[in-house]
């Protein structure tokens, strides 16, 4: 395969002008190029032109010292060496164009979440908990690294004509000129004109509280079922398994998504007052619960689950205050599971090899 055919191909991926001119100026040309897809443990899933791969930052081989931005994240064009067919060495994340930032509440402190975005949509579903200020706080986030913010109106199923236009007038009147796409996994309206929307080499993340639709329409967008959507059974109140881990995503149309910085990882949750309120009254009937680490899932003398029983509180809300709650805890663990990331290489590795036969672009 010819130099030629392969550059175009790393553009399919989101490469660019940009990239390569801050590559040669690194002095990084004789290193392989490859976009960070997703991120597991603090091993990277990577593509290029080619074949996707796995790659490991170590402290030795890395060009330069590192501080925590300076670590790859999914969407970042990394510089590798291969240690053989399926392995890499990252030796220098290329600078970023765009970049997606969590905030922590209250502390001076910031994480990059994802990198060389060109459009964040701001999903917000229209039937509940429709909130002005959150998805001001989204566009911040948006354009504190750069990236050009997009509003999805999902669930459109949900409201009358009327009380969307109401929503839409609303949007406008507060943020003026700024895109917006009407939607609805259930009837599928609006999907390709988001579909049209997105464009071939370009990358899209989604942004949004947990139960908005994110899943649903990243699904519907490939095609096929392929991240989980976050069903609670009504019953036991147990979110199936999930994930929160970031991952790239490659469309038909050409079009790149990353999927899913959940709320709590752009720090919405604590400084904001609409989300946590959201949540007050869970929080004060948790109060009263028999056992004071009260998960409200199965304990006996939960009066989260008596008020769920009786109709007091709203399944949906119940719902998605499990969802978040399982999100965080997911997130502090994989904190944790970090330290012990070079023990994980191996099983990572054999996993992922299961995975990579999936992606084919
Ligand atoms: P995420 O947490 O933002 O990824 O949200 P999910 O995609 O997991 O969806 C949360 C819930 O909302 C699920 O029960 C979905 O079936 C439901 N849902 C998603 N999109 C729509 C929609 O357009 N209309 C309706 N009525 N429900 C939806
Ligand atoms: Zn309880």
């Amino acid at each position: 395969m010819d130099g030629n055919t392969n550059k175009i191909k790393l553009e399919d991926l989101g490469y660019n002008f940009f990239f390569e001119d801050n590559r040669n100026k690194l002095g990084l040309s004789e290193f392989l190029i490859a976009r960070v897809t997703s991120e597991h443990k603090g091993v990277y899933k990577i593509k290029d032109a080619e074949t996707d791969y796995l790659a490991k930052v170590t402290g030795k081989q890395m060009f330069t010292a590192l501080s925590r931005e300076d670590y790859p994240v999914v969407g970042d064009w990394v510089a590798v060496i291969k240690v053989d067919k399926e392995q890499a060495v990252v030796r220098g994340v290329l600078p970023r164009k765009t970049i997606l930032k969590r905030k922590y509440s209250g502390k001076n402190k910031t994480q990059i979440i994802a990198t060389n975005i060109d459009v964040a949509f701001v999903i917000e579903s229209v039937d509940r908990d429709f909130n002005l200020n959150r998805i001001e706080r989204y566009f911040a986030i948006a354009d504190d690294g750069g990236v050009k913010p997009a509003i999805i109106l999902n669930k459109i199923d949900l409201i009358s004509k009327e009380e969307l236009d109401e929503k839409l007038t609303q949007i406008k009147n507060r943020f003026g000129e700024v895109d917006f796409i009407t939607t609805s996994n259930v009837t599928n309206e609006g999907l390709d004109e988001l579909k049209n929307y997105m464009t071939k080499r370009k990358t899209y993340c989604f942004l949004g509280s947990s139960g908005v639709g994110k899943s649903s329409l990243i699904n519907k967008l490939l095609g096929e079922n392929t991240i989980e959507t976050k069903e609670i059974s009504s019953y036991t109140g147990r979110g199936k398994h999930t994930t929160t881990t970031r991952e790239m995503y490659f469309l038909g149309n050409g079009a790149i998504v990353i999927d899913n910085p959940g709320i709590r990882e752009v720090g919405l949750t604590d400084s904001s007052e609409g989300v946590s309120s959201l949540f007050d009254e869970i929080v004060a009937l948790g109060k009263e619960c028999k056992f004071i680490d009260c998960t409200h899932i199965h304990e006996p003398g939960c009066e989260v689950l008596s008020a769920l029983e009786s109709g007091n509180l709203d399944q949906e809300k119940y719902s998605n205050y499990i969802r978040l709650k399982e999100e965080t805890e997911h997130y502090e663990m994989t904190k944790l599971e970090k330290r012990d990331k070079d023990r994980q290489f191996g099983k990572f590795i054999k996993n992922t090899k299961k995975d990579i036969k999936r992606y084919k672009y």
